[in-house]
């Protein structure tokens, strides 16, 4: 759409009084009563709030949301509007909150001036350019009242108006966004004179000098072409009056942005710009449009291929017009755009000019029904730009509720809906996903389960060396993280089975007494062969696995072998896995646990349940960690026994020389002598104390909590203590910790 309006004057002299009584004037003529009280009241109310403040310009910072107010007012926005635009910034510069202006001007007001200041919190100047039309569909997501952004584009101009007294560096970061992300947005919304203002305003930022070259250019021709163009308006006048059709009839000037994208886009200079100069008429009825064109070209010649009927096909942002272009009296060409005044209203306010219209009797529905056009006005849009986006446009348009994130620096990850913090970590790099521990949305923690909304800020809290759990499988919405954590754990997995089987085949082979060193490389490689591995490292994996028993392997290997000295090999019931064999030796040595006769595989009891001798364990090949033993009861087994070719069968030994230490919690009254009671218990079993603390229970208020760490041998011996212990009169509860 290209419109005309004169350039604002960057030189700001009204008073706030001044313009509150322009604003008056304005929201007198349309608004009720009542809302003229209301807008009073949020003039007072921000008025006072922003009282000490000054604009960079040195005025009173309230001429800045009057003016705001006065640009809503201009464009006959409603009276929530307007007190939104008065108040739109005492959420973000004073300590008023939202439930203070919900109390004071209703909940429309407060949503709408909640929104903007999440808009400005924005940070959008880390856009790259291919994030632009992401953040432009965000915006219009993100905001379920529109007029959020209508009050956000108002505030955006006001300040474009004033750019000239911020710093350079200012002035190109809020010049550059206006270009990338809000006349983008004003004009999706079909407002093309807010949109053609702040493109001419940012353009005379970023590009001063050939915005200086275009607007002189500008200015020469008008002068030099001014005679014809009259004679030219005169004449059309006439004609249109001669056929009975009511017009107005007006002169425009092409904006200096769209001249600038013309001659980049043509590669022409200025003169060659033919329609930089042009007539408007606009007249009463549709038919009337038609027969204006009629007259036009009955006058002057057209030129083939100019003539542009938006009526009929009114284009994305439903801007309706005829263009064509003729051939003038002294043989040059110029542009004729004719349209009804109400599709010129249209065309100049967009959505703006469709609130109106739709005043008074709006209602919920009717709001969502302006939204949903809204959104399709955006999908429309995409569409025309590149048929090649057509797919991804239809994509968006089937799963509407894609959420918009941000990282902490203001970059946007669009996800699909429910999409969790590991789907977004994983958008970002894929070491961040792998490495990520938690994550903090709007500055506080959530669970990585947790379903990201619309706006919410994402940190991802990593820790370096951590693995991706195969539980963010089922969690995880996106194929990208999917896909990753998949390479991450199968080659994780892999590694560590190659490893495990490896030392696996070590160990038997030194139990069954066979000298792996003296068989010759060739003979494991055909054995390989012949379970369907290719290499060797296959064949170690598939040991680690427990898909294979490295006796199976070794009796081939050594056809000689005597399986008599050991128990013959039975799959365990469970789950048909082979049993690792033998009896497991377990004793602690800090948080490793070797195993006598399997030196070197890591066996180490689970912190999580802490097993000890008498239990049902179960043992877990883990990732990196060697094995874990579990208690067949823990709670993490049933989890980890998803994957049964990691379940690895282990037993206690007998020897009796293992104590293993468990933690009790022991609550009590605070009674005297009870401490002394309690460790008798455990001196006539001689058990040792390796910890003891005593405090006050801090929950029940009236009683003692003593925490201990005592070695035992086994689980009937624990059994024994624990009774032995709630027997004694005082204590109310024992529980083991671990
Ligand atoms: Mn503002």
């Amino acid at each position: 759409m290209e419109t005309v309006s004169p350039l604002p004057s960057l030189d700001e002299s009204s008073t706030c009084e001044a313009l509150m009584e322009e604003l008056r004037r304005k929201v007198r003529e349309a608004r009720s009563a009542e809302e003229v009280d209301q807008i009073e009241k949020a003039y007072r109310f921000a008025s006072d709030l922003h009282l000490e403040q000054k604009r960079r310009s040195g005025e009173p910072y309230m001429v800045h949301p009057l003016s705001v107010a006065n640009i809503l007012a201009d464009m006959r926005m409603d009276g929530v509007s307007i007190q939104a635009a008065l108040l739109h910034d005492v959420i973000e510069d004073t300590s008023v909150t939202f439930a203070d202006l919900r109390r004071e001007f209703g909940e429309e007001v407060a949503r709408v001036v909640d929104g903007v200041t999440k808009i400005s919190k924005l940070d959008f100047h880390s856009a790259e350019d291919r994030q632009a039309e992401t953040y432009r569909k965000m915006l219009l997501a993100m905001v379920s009242d529109i007029r959020v952004i209508l009050v956000k584009l108002a505030d955006r101009l006001h300040n474009m108006r004033t750019l000239g007294y911020l710093k350079p560096e200012a002035q190109q970061r809020v010049a550059r966004e206006t270009l990338d992300i809000y006349a983008p947005v004003a004009n999706r919304l079909g407002m093309g004179k807010m949109r053609g203002e702040l493109e001419d305003l940012a353009f005379r930022y970023l590009e001063p000098e050939a915005y200086a070259e275009i607007t002189r250019e500008i200015e020469t021709r008008k002068h030099t072409n001014e005679e014809t163009l009259q004679a030219i308006r005169q004449k059309v006048e006439a004609e249109l009056r001669r056929e009975g059709i009511p017009a107005r009839v007006e002169a425009r000037v092409k904006r200096a942005y769209s001249v600038y994208q013309k001659l980049k886009r043509q590669r022409i200079s200025v003169d060659q710009v033919y329609d930089l100069l042009a007539l408007r008429i606009l007249t009463d009825s549709l038919k009337n449009c038609y027969a204006a064109l009629g007259v036009i070209h009955n006058e002057w010649h057209p030129i083939p291929g100019r003539i542009k009927d938006f009526i009929a096909i009114p284009r994305p942002n439903l801007y309706q017009s005829l263009h064509t272009s003729v051939i003038g009296p002294h043989g040059q060409p110029f542009e004729v755009q004719i349209r009804t005044e109400q599709m010129h209203r249209v065309a100049e306010e967009g959505i703006a000019a469709h609130w109106k219209y739709k005043e008074g009797k709006q209602g919920p529905a009717e709001d969502d029904q302006r939204i949903a056009w809204l959104r399709q006005l955006v999908e429309w849009q995409r569409e025309m730009q590149d048929p090649g986006d057509f797919m991804s446009t239809l994509k968006v348009d089937l799963y509407p509720e894609e959420v918009y994130t941000f990282t902490p620096r203001g970059r946007v990850i669009v996800l699909p809906r429910n999409a969790t913090p590991i789907d977004f970590a994983y958008a970002i790099h894929s070491d961040i996903g792998n490495t990520c521990v938690g994550a903090k949305v709007n500055g506080r923690i959530v669970t990585l389960r947790y379903a990201l909304k619309n706006g919410d800020i994402v940190e991802i809290l990593t820790q370096p060396n951590h693995q991706p759990s195969k539980d963010w499988l089922s969690i995880v919405k996106t194929s990208r993280a999917r896909n990753k954590i998949r390479q991450v754990i199968n080659s994780a997995a892999r590694a560590q089975a190659v490893e495990i089987g490896q030392k696996y085949l070590e160990k038997e082979a030194r139990r069954l007494g066979v000298q792996l060193a003296k068989i010759p490389r060739q003979v494991f490689e055909e054995i390989a062969g012949e379970y369907g591995c290719s290499k060797m490292e296959d064949l170690y994996a598939a040991l680690g696995y427990g898909r294979f028993s490295p006796r199976q392997i070794l009796q081939k290997a050594a056809p000689g072998l005597a399986p008599a000295e050991t128990p013959p090999e039975k799959p365990t019931a469970e789950a048909g896995t082979p049993s690792a064999g033998g009896a497991l030796h377990v004793s602690e040595a800090d948080f490793a646990i070797q195993v006598k006769g399997l030196d070197d595989l890591l066996i180490y009891r689970a912190g999580c349940c802490n097993p000890i001798r008498g239990e049902a364990i179960i043992g877990y090949i883990t990732r990196g960690k060697g094995v874990a033993v579990h208690s067949r009861n823990c709670p993490n087994v049933q989890k980890l026994l998803y994957e049964p070719e990691r379940k690895i069968d282990v037993d206690w030994t007998r020897s009796a020389a293992d104590a293993f230490p468990v933690k009790l919690t022991v609550h009590t009254a605070d009674q005297p002598g009870l401490l002394n009671q309690l460790t008798s218990i455990l001196s006539h079993e001689n058990t040792n104390i390796r910890n003891l603390e005593a405090h006050t229970d801090t929950e029940s208020g009236d009683g003692a909590v003593i925490e201990m760490t005592v070695d035992v041998r086994d689980k009937k011996q624990l059994e024994k203590l624990i009774n032995a212990m709630r027997r004694l009169s005082g204590v109310r509860d024992v529980e083991r910790a671990s």
